[in-house]
């Protein structure tokens, strides 16, 4: 078995060879009944701060199992900078952002509630398992940090003055993603994402008074809120991120 098929799993605990790590009950389950992993078998853990380590599975009881860190397999670097701001959308679509997002190398995601939102409630323990999860598959070295849902005039007054936020606007009012994107070097951007019913006129207008916000356009056809968040984050990505 190569190193890139032993389980990866995000454990939040402190990692340096020898480290004692203990899996959530969940995840021993996984490890002992789904993987069906054995005293001694080798794995990968990270922690979003101290790189990637291989481990190995030390003893296994009734209520969980204990692993070991060994050694560092990579060393932690830093993500693209870019978050994404989303109207939250229907469960099965919500979850398709969260996991998309996440392999597409999100920092941030952060629900935002606006004018037109059908609010469902948001089960975040949801959205975050799946950003776990995402980050595991993908081989990030990171998990997106999934934040608690706020109005847009909130997001707005929150939002740190230096990162460019770009509107993602139907309306076709706004410059093309590749000519917004032109000049933004390596500054740190986010995304913002309307719901299914769009962005009201005056949250258009509440946005243009943001010195960093600026509207930009997708092309001549509506998209559905989750394909038109993944192909802003695939341009960012291939224009300013890291796949250049
Ligand atoms: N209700 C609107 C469509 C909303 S689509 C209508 O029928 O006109 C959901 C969100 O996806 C929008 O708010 C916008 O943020 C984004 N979006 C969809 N198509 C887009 C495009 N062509 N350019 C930029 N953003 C787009």
């Amino acid at each position: 078995m190569t190193a890139r098929r032993h389980p990866r799993l995000f454990i939040d605990q402190p990692l340096h060879p020898g480290a004692d790590v203990s899996p959530s009950e969940a995840q021993a389950h996984y490890l002992t009944n789904v993987m069906r992993l054995k005293t001694g078998d080798p794995l990968r853990v990270f922690n979003g701060r101290d790189g990637e380590w291989t481990a190995r599975l030390r003893t296994i009881t009734k209520k969980g199992c204990a692993l070991e860190a060994e050694a560092q397999t990579r060393p932690q670097t830093s993500d693209p900078d870019v978050w994404l701001v989303f109207a939250p959308i229907k469960r099965a679509r919500i979850d398709l952002i969260v996991e998309k997002a996440t392999e597409l190398g999100a920092g941030v995601l952060w629900p935002v509630f606006t004018q037109h939102t059908n609010a469902e409630r948001i089960n975040l323990d949801r959205l975050r398992a799946t950003a776990v999860e995402a980050a595991e598959q993908s081989e990030r070295l990171s998990v997106p940090d999934v934040r608690e849902p706020m109005s847009l005039p909130d997001v707005i007054g929150q939002w740190p003055a230096r990162r460019l936020l770009f509107v993602l606007d139907e309306t076709g009012a706004g410059q093309s993603i590749a000519a917004g994107l032109s000049d933004v070097a390596s500054q740190p951007c986010g995304f913002l994402v309307g719901p299914e019913g769009g962005f009201a006129t005056a949250e258009l207008e509440l946005l243009a008074k943001q010195t960093f916000a600026r509207r930009i356009s997708l092309g001549p056809r509506i998209l559905r809120a989750e394909t038109a968040a993944l192909a802003a984050l695939a341009v960012w990505q291939s224009v300013v991120g890291d796949w250049r």
